[in-house]
């Protein structure tokens, strides 16, 4: 087969696909282009156990460089593609070389918002996505110094449990008035407060940053109400932004994220997408999604093969993520869109375990399980069939779950 599939794109998305179009049975070329330096590589960890010191760069690589040789999966790596031309069926790079296709596909991912106050260059204000900016962060590190993190997301809050394991001393700003204010209800909120403050981080709600002070690198933050916060380094993880430019700018929908359907098609037969940079339908919730996980990517990246081999694959899993801080795993199963009712389960067998069960007229629609792989695993598998349960049930830790759930 003298075909070209070239996937823009060189990380969890870009990787899954490249692989899956082999297994699909895909004999043309593939080469993955990619403005990141490095061989496609896990990206928790960067908040997490690498930005920690306790796993180093060589252990993040979501495969061996040997696996992609054998497969015939070309990189081209620290390079940015520029243009699309469609009628050509070409990508252009930064250099000006164009190299044809027969079959596209963006796994572009996201990239970081910047938050734009003065100040906001000096040296040690960091972001974090990639591996650059995880080894930016590292390099700034001081035991014992001051860290302020913009942001209690799950970025946020991961990075602040690292950079306290370390010997910072942390203090998260969050604009709302509770952490994690986007994903989760306040009873989970309370937990991670309550977890982060007891090992030492302070956390200011309903505060922002006014600007950054410093000379040649920053030494405060300036917040709105006049406070200043000592600080040797800053984190901002304010969010995320989908890569869809290069697909509007030739045509194609984009509605926060490129759109697709649910087999990561967009409306060019020959150009498909997955992953954070995708919306696309889910038919458990009923609208199209934009999510931003590592299942996600690679779940819908399979898809995608299967779309450019000509097989059809629906995309239809049930979005999960999940969350290390500290010796806390949190897993979320399901969306909790528009709940109308939590329901807390804890799990007296074990430390800081529980459960809290979102409900939507009377359905359970999602799950954030707390050290409870258990109720995770009965999430996952019983959330899509929309159990509808007796929320006392629900909160009993004496009810075994999978009964309960599967009779819903
Ligand atoms: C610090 C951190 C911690 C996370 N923790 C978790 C977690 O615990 N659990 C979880 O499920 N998810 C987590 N995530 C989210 C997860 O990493 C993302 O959902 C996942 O990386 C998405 O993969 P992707 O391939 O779609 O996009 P990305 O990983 O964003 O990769 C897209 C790649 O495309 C490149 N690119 C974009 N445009 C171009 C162009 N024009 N030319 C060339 N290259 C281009 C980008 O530079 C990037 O390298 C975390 C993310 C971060 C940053």
């Amino acid at each position: 087969m003298n075909k070209t599939c070239i996937i823009i794109g060189a990380s969890h998305a870009g990787s899954e696909l490249a692989i899956a179009l082999r297994k699909e049975g895909w004999e043309g070329k593939i080469l993955v282009i990619s403005d990141d330096t490095h061989l496609p590589y896990h990206r928790p960890p960067l908040s997490k156990d690498f930005l920690s010191g306790e796993r180093e760069k060589d252990s993040l690589l979501i495969r061996a460089a040997g696996i992609y040789e054998k497969q015939e999966i070309e990189f081209l790596l620290g390079v940015r593609v520029e243009k699309i031309d469609r009628a050509q069926k070409t990508v252009q790079l930064k250099n000006g070389e164009a190299i044809g296709y027969d079959k596209l596909a963006f796994c572009t991912g996201a990239r970081v918002l910047p938050l734009r106050i003065p100040g906001a260059e000096l040296d040690g204000v960091c972001y974090l996505r990639d591996m650059k900016d995880a080894e930016a962060i590292r390099a700034h590190i001081v035991p014992g110094g001051n860290a302020v993190i913009i942001g209690a997301g799950y970025i946020g809050l991961e990075a602040a449990a690292s950079l306290t394991k370390l010997g910072m001393k942390v203090t998260v700003l969050e604009r709302e008035d509770r952490v994690l204010k986007r994903v989760t209800d306040k009873v989970v909120a309370d937990f991670f407060t309550k977890l982060h403050t007891e090992a030492g981080v302070t956390i200011h709600t309903s505060s922002s940053a006014h600007s950054f002070v410093g000379q040649d690198r920053v030494e405060m933050v300036e917040l709105k109400n006049g406070q200043h916060l000592p600080a040797d380094l800053v984190l901002v993880g304010i969010g995320v932004r989908p890569n869809s430019e290069l697909a509007e700018a030739i045509g194609l929908e984009v509605n926060d994220g490129i759109v697709v359907d649910k087999y990561a098609r967009t409306a060019d037969p020959d150009i498909v997408a997955a992953g954070d940079c995708t919306s696309h339908p889910n038919a458990l919730y009923g609208w199209h999604l934009r999510l931003e996980s590592v299942p996600n990517a690679m779940d819908q990246a399979k898809s995608a093969a299967a779309s450019i081999c000509g097989i059809d694959k629906e995309y239809n899993s049930l979005p999960w993520f999940w969350s290390d801080q500290y010796d806390v795993t949190l897993q979320i199963a399901g969306l909790n869109l528009d709940y109308d009712q939590v329901v807390v389960r804890h799990n007296s067998q074990k430390e800081h375990s529980m459960v809290a069960w979102y409900l939507r007229e009377g359905i359970v629609i999602a799950a954030d399980c707390i050290n409870y792989p258990k109720a995770f695993m009965a999430a996952k598998r019983f959330i899509p069939k929309q159990p509808r349960v007796n929320p006392a049930a629900l909160a009993d830790e004496a009810v075994d779950l999978k009964t309960l759930l599967k009779q819903g």
